[in-house]
């Protein structure tokens, strides 16, 4: 049974917030207690205390709030012009950045990454996301298009196409980026016109529901935007069913993907799917193997490695791998784990006592299948779920710890011969999120490139983002692409308008 904690020493806007009897779900701009009067904790994993209390939303709570939002679609979000919309997320923005300190410090007490990341990562890009989005209401167009038709030869029409919101979009997200998958949503979902339903995480569900406050106080109408935390069987499962949604925007792992896209089928929802991964991470021994290992480094356990995008398989060329592999291990040594609102430390716990028990089973089973464990291996000592970072050396390509997603910190690493052969073994995977290369040779990088499957390819480079680049994956690592103008598409539907001019 988890204990109170006594309030952190945080900033004052959030100890305010964190000391809220209740958090109460998020509806038609109002704070309204769940229906069935359910409420749950949510814990700081790197004590295991209660953070704080949460309403609880069920199938009932999610119906009244896609009725807010319907109603909202029809009231004064669809009269506000698109500068109008700008304003709203540029506010949003600037009350953000304003409030920066104290959002980096929930994330930080509800996930367990630590505050350097949530401070110089989470924030800058929830940030940049919506200043990016909040310019795109204004540039939002159709276009004419030159049509003819041929049973009435010489006649003269009008035709142009206008992108329209969706209507109500219902998100489901994952834990591991509470905040900003939060606002990697709400912003282009904004920005086109449309109206949301957000589940947030059930490990992580403050921020989205402080975030949605923000957004009301920016100017955002009463619910266009509801926070609806809740478990994912009850609360998502009604999202996803829900016949007056009409597009569901989801991030989680594969399985529950497909969950989510069989229950879409009712209505027909549009949908986009950011899955998981087992990303390819390789090192050609021509590469800058000093950056190479910081990047092999950042890639897997950046965030405890609970990373979509974690380049959780590491090929090394064969001139290159003991050096490398070696330089990996003693680098893994010296991280610093610890209170994750320290700045100095690199690594917090994971984000909950299941996940670091899932992941400790995956090592299990590299020991067992035979993987050379070169450090870490173990949970770390003390309260909270805390897991070393572990190298394992001489995987082999059917091991499990190669194949399944471990989301955790926990890396793979392998010998190479030939660049024929890797590209072959890093497209093996059933997932296609991302992909990353080191070399000096730019020929090499670019035929890598072309090769890789993966949704997003970094060459010498590991976990860029941008608000602008576009972000998903191929093959069962999901489909659409979220940021940048390509998430316009998920947002907004296209009409056809004919005129006869004749
Ligand atoms: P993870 O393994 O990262 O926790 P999940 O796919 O389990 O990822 O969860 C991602 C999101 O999906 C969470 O918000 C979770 O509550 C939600 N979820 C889980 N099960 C379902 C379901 N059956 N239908 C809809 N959403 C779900």
């Amino acid at each position: 049974m988890a204990t109170t904690a006594a309030l952190p020493d945080v900033h004052p806007l959030l100890k305010d917030f964190l000391g809220r009897r209740v958090h109460t779900l998020l509806i038609d701009g109002r704070p309204v207690e769940a229906a069935s009067g359910k409420t749950f904790a949510t814990l700081n994993p790197a004590t295991g205390e209660t953070l704080g209390v949460v309403c609880e939303a069920d199938g009932a709570d999610v119906d009244r709030a896609v009725a807010a939002a319907r109603a909202a679609l029809e009231g004064p979000w669809s009269k506000m012009s698109p500068a109008e919309r700008e304003k709203v997320l540029h506010k949003a923005a600037d009350l953000l950045e304003a409030r920066a300190e104290a959002f980096a410090q929930l994330e930080t007490l509800d996930n367990g990454k630590p505050i350097r990341e949530a401070k110089n990562g989470d924030l800058p890009l929830a940030i940049g996301l919506l200043r990016y989005f909040g310019g795109w209401p204004t540039k939002i167009h159709g276009e004419t298009t030159p049509v003819s038709v041929p049973y009435f030869p010489g006649a003269k029409f009008l035709h142009y196409t206008v992108r329209e919101p969706v209507g109500v979009v219902g998100a489901i997200i994952p834990w591991n980026f509470p905040l900003l998958m939060a606002v990697e949503r709400l912003a282009p979902a904004l920005a086109c016109g449309n109206a949301v339903v957000l589940k947030p995480a059930e490990q992580t569900p403050l921020s989205a529901l402080w975030l949605g406050e923000l957004l009301l106080e920016a100017g955002v109408p009463a619910g266009v935007v509801n926070v609806v935390p809740g478990y994912g069987p009850t609360a998502g499962a009604a999202i996803a069913r829900h016949g007056q949604i009409d597009k569901v925007t989801f991030t989680g792992s594969t399985e529950v993907g497909r969950e989510v896209v069989k229950a879409s089928a009712g209505n027909m929802k549009r949908i986009s799917m950011e899955l998981g991964g087992k990303s390819p991470n390789i090192v050609f021994a021509d590469a800058d193997l000093e950056a190479a290992a910081k990047g092999i480094f950042m890639g897997i356990f950046y965030n405890q490695g609970q990373c979509c995008s974690a380049g959780s398989r590491v090929f090394i060329e064969r001139p290159a791998y003991d050096k490398m592999v070696s330089a990996l291990a003693e680098r893994a040594k010296t991280v610093k784990q610890g209170n994750p609102l320290d700045p100095k430390t690199h690594m917090g716990p994971l984000v909950s006592a299941e996940q670091r028990d899932r992941v400790l089973a995956y090592i299990e089973s590299g020991k067992k299948e035979g993987a050379q464990l070169l450090s870490g291996g173990a949970a770390a000592a003390g309260p909270g779920y805390f897991i070393q970072p572990t190298v394992f050396g001489g995987v082999k390509d059917e091991m499990k710890i190669s194949r399944e997603e471990i989301f955790g910190p926990v890396v793979a690493v392998m010998p190479f011969d030939t660049i024929d052969e890797v590209m072959a073994r890093a497209n093996s995977s059933d997932y296609g999120l991302v992909a990353a290369v080191w070399t000096k040779d730019v020929k090499k990088a670019h035929q890598a490139a072309a090769k890789l499957k993966a949704g997003t390819v970094w060459i010498n480079c590991y976990h860029f983002v941008d608000a602008a680049a576009p972000w998903g994956g191929v093959k069962q690592s999901g489909y659409g692409r979220e940021k940048g103008q390509y998430a316009l598409e998920n947002y907004t539907s296209l009409k056809s308008v004919w005129v006869d001019l004749n």
